[in-house]
């Protein structure tokens, strides 16, 4: 694991001008217009041909392409970082594309939040333990077909971005419906012998955004949003009579975000989690949660919260919200984006002489 000592001497080694870098995707426009609204430099580290949004919207001082995400990790790659003062903020991307043992042993950049909390979201057994801990109900789970009592998601491992998951009712519409992926070549062998039979929960979903100050002691609620998913967000708009017949296999692959307000009475226990969250984080990966994250959960009848996933970084979940939510325009007044409010802590956090708060 890469040393936070190290990183805030690197940091110490830039003097005043320190220059917000993020990989040119994900949420890399409200974080560096975020920055850049707090009086930071910023650069966009695009990948050959995804510079455009970059340049267009005019969010970066400067653009670094490459000729993918993943030589960032390259050697003479990271000395051009450090030359040019790069603080990284990782976000959903530098996860997919880099990878966890990448961020935690190869990417000597500093960068904003804590580094070893990271594989808490990539690992579902961690994920679970940490949830679990803070009182937190996920749906049940089992890796053992003939288990299945009742309606249940099949999900598969890794990056799969939500593609070929599927719904099934017991045991033999298990057998039925992975054979028949399968035979399509939708899915593996070893994805069928990997996935994770979920509980499916049904009611509504509701990705919360959470945002903890270490340099105040106090988790702030950012915003919710819901994904919109192809085809599943579709389907739903052709009649269940058409539906049954069309033999068209659901997808969740996330192609956009819908804000959502919560009921208002739903916040004591939204409050309550991610206190829990941030409380449980100190002991399982001190220095525990650092700035940005966020919970995933399905909202039942009952107003119960079931979550599914963490994630221990920005979502692109918030970007629905760049200039603000309805929830941080109450805390900050407009404009404070979850982009924003990371640079306002790191601006914080040096002005403060506490950086160990919050970069690693
Ligand atoms: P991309 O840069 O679009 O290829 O996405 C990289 C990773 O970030 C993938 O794992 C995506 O699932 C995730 N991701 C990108 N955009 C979103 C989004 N709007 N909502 C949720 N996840 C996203
Ligand atoms: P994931 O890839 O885990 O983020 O999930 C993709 C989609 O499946 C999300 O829109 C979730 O709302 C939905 N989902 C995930 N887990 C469950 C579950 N256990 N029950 C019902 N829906 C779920």
């Amino acid at each position: 694991m890469i040393k936070q000592k190290e990183m805030l001497d690197i940091v110490d080694s830039y003097g005043d001008n320190i220059t917000i870098a993020t990989l040119g995707s994900h949420s890399a426009l409200q974080i560096l217009k975020g920055a850049r609204d707090e009086g930071f430099s910023t650069l966009a580290i695009c990948e050959k041909g995804r510079e455009v949004a970059y340049k267009r919207f005019r969010v970066a001082d400067d653009i670094m392409t490459l000729n993918s995400f993943k030589d960032v990790l390259n050697g003479d790659v990271i000395e051009e970082l450090r030359a040019r003062k790069a603080l990284i903020v990782p976000h959903g991307s530098l996860l997919a594309y880099v990878g966890i043992q990448g961020i935690e042993e190869e990417l000597v950049l500093p960068m904003v939040g804590n580094r070893s909390i990271l594989r808490w979201e990539a690992d579902r057994n961690l994920e679970r333990q940490w949830l679990e801990k803070g009182g937190i109900r996920m749906p049940r789970e089992t890796k053992n077909p003939r288990e299945i009592n009742g309606l249940s998601l099949v999900k598969f491992p890794g990056a799969k971005g939500g593609r070929g998951y599927f719904i099934v009712k017991n045991y033999a519409d298990f057998q039925r419906k992975s054979s028949k992926m399968r035979e399509k070549g939708k899915i593996t062998v070893d994805d069928v012998a990997n996935a994770t039979i979920q509980e499916y929960i049904p009611g509504v979903n509701m990705y919360l955004s959470y945002f903890y100050s270490s340099l105040r002691d106090e988790v702030e609620f950012f915003g919710i949003d819901r994904r919109y998913e192809a085809n599943i967000d579709g389907l739903t708009r052709i009649p269940a009579i058409d539906q049954a017949d069309s033999f068209i296999e659901p997808s969740y692959v996330v192609v956009g975000n819908i804000p959502i307000v919560a009921r208002e009475s739903l916040l004591t226990r939204i409050f309550e989690m991610g206190d829990e969250i941030v409380r449980v984080s100190k002991s399982i990966a001190p220095p525990g949660m650092l700035g940005a994250f966020c919970l995933e959960t399905m909202v039942d009848q009952n107003m119960e919260f079931i979550a599914f996933e963490i994630s221990a970084r920005i979502v692109a979940g918030t970007n629905p919200f760049t200039g603000g939510s309805p929830y941080s325009r109450i805390m900050y007044g407009p404009g404070m984006s979850m982009g924003r409010r990371i640079a306002r802590e790191v601006k914080d956090a040096l002005d403060s002489g506490r950086k160990k708060a919050i970069i690693t």
